[in-house]
């Protein structure tokens, strides 16, 4: 008898079974961890307060599991309940909207510069709670000797911290350099002349910071990060939509990526050793004619005929007073930087660039010039629009990035935080 193709009708349906990955079911617990993250995210990245009513309708999560969650956080100190909003009908219940807790647990961002290391508190919020900025000259330094300053802020600040009742959840370092992706070192930072410094290693030996956990990572990406999180919140819109190139000076000249509000790693932090010349003047990293031998600070300032004590406000004034030799030091940064970014842009597509740190001051005179460059040799901009803006993120954002850095990782397992009590 010929089979048929196809099972008779009266037949049970066929249980359908899964090819066997391996894959373990996910755990209940892991899955509260998940919720507990996505509500804690939610309430943070809210352009304003939100309720535990509109929490559910925004996470997709049930009302009765929002709400155990909340407590939870309210529990831990991560979250406030501010004062009830009354509904518009009256017959509805006040809402009480929910907000990062101001006290409960900050990050402690540190930084290192060629010309001062400084620290500085941040709050769940993302408020500045306390700060601390010291004036040295750092190039070419011990790093033992920078480490043991450095420890003595942080022990100053946190001592404080710890009095009045707030938890430290972490520490980050920034510093002008290549560091270990998660791991402690620093591999190399021109301007301090630093090579594989075990950075964590020794902030933890010098510090009297417990078991807190201690990261390191690259300046600018850390200022982007910063830049990130200030664009979203002075526009209302998730950090997820933030993408753009983010170029900045310090003392070198870094740049960063950030893709979905989130900056990638220390792939394109080396901006400034970017060649622009050839044949241009020697750099301290054995190239010849980068980027930072003209836009960088150090570089403007001797080309402008300023000391290396000077300020951006100084360098600012006499290009702004017309000083020949400043005119000159600026025109040829912004043609470099032009070129730098330009070039940059035909491998990122991306239609927003961003200046920050130093050149926040200089915006309005480097625009100009990278937007001929950009229209020039960037192939995108043929139909597409490539905008040039100026930091939002203040003064120092890579101190604040490096608290939010150890903020964000609050964020991503609250779990881990309420359960160390
Ligand atoms: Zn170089």
């Amino acid at each position: 008898m010929e089979q048929s193709a196809r099972p008779p009708a009266t037949s049970r349906p066929a249980v359908l079974r899964l090819p066997d990955h391996g894959i373990p079911a996910a755990r209940q617990s892991f899955l509260r961890e998940h919720n507990l993250s996505l509500v804690l995210r939610h309430i943070i990245d809210a352009p304003k307060p939100i309720s535990r009513a509109e929490l559910a309708k925004a996470t997709g999560l049930a009302r009765a599991t929002v709400s155990a969650l909340v407590d939870l956080l309210i529990a831990g100190d991560l979250l406030v309940e501010l004062d009830p909003i009354e509904a518009a009908d009256r017959a509805g219940r006040p809402a009480v909207p929910l907000a990062p807790s101001g006290h409960g647990v900050v990050g402690l961002g540190l930084g290192i510069q060629v010309d001062h290391i400084g620290a500085r508190v941040l709050d769940l919020a993302g408020n500045v709670i306390d700060e601390r900025i010291v004036a040295g000259n750092f190039r070419a330094s011990d790093p033992a000797l920078v480490v043991a300053r450095l420890a003595e802020l942080a022990d100053r600040l946190t001592m404080a911290l710890i009095r009045s009742g707030t938890r430290v959840a972490g520490v980050c370092v920034s510093v002008p350099g290549s560091v270990q992706a998660d791991g402690p070192l620093v591999r190399y930072a021109p301007n301090l002349d630093w090579h594989d410094v075990d950075l964590v290693g020794m902030v933890r030996a010098k510090a009297d910071l417990g078991d807190i956990p201690i990261h390191v990572g690259n300046d600018t990406d850390l200022g982007a990060r910063a830049e990130a999180r200030a664009r979203s919140r002075e526009r209302a819109t998730p950090r997820q939509d933030e993408q753009f190139l983010y170029v900045s000076c310090e003392i070198g000249v870094g740049g960063a990526i950030v893709v979905r509000g989130e900056t990638t790693g220390s792939w394109s932090a080396e901006l400034g050793h970017v060649v622009v010349d050839r044949a241009g003047p020697p750099c301290g990293c054995g190239a010849r004619g980068c980027l930072e031998q003209y836009a960088g600070r150090d570089s403007m300032f001797a080309h402008a005929g300023l000391g290396l004590g000077s300020s951006m406000t100084d360098f600012r004034r006499a290009v702004d007073a017309g000083e020949p030799a400043a005119v000159q030091a600026l025109s040829e940064a912004a043609e470099a930087l032009g070129l730098a970014i330009a070039s940059t842009l035909n491998l990122v597509n991306f239609d927003t660039v961003v200046l920050g740190g130093g050149y926040v001051e200089l915006a309005d005179l480097l625009v100009p010039t990278i937007t001929r460059h950009i229209r020039r040799r960037t192939l995108a901009s043929r139909w597409q629009t490539i905008v040039i803006e100026v930091g939002r993120a203040g003064a120092m954002a890579p101190l604040t990035g490096a608290a939010l850095l150890v903020l964000d990782e609050v964020v991503a397992n609250p779990a881990m935080l309420l359960a160390a009590g």
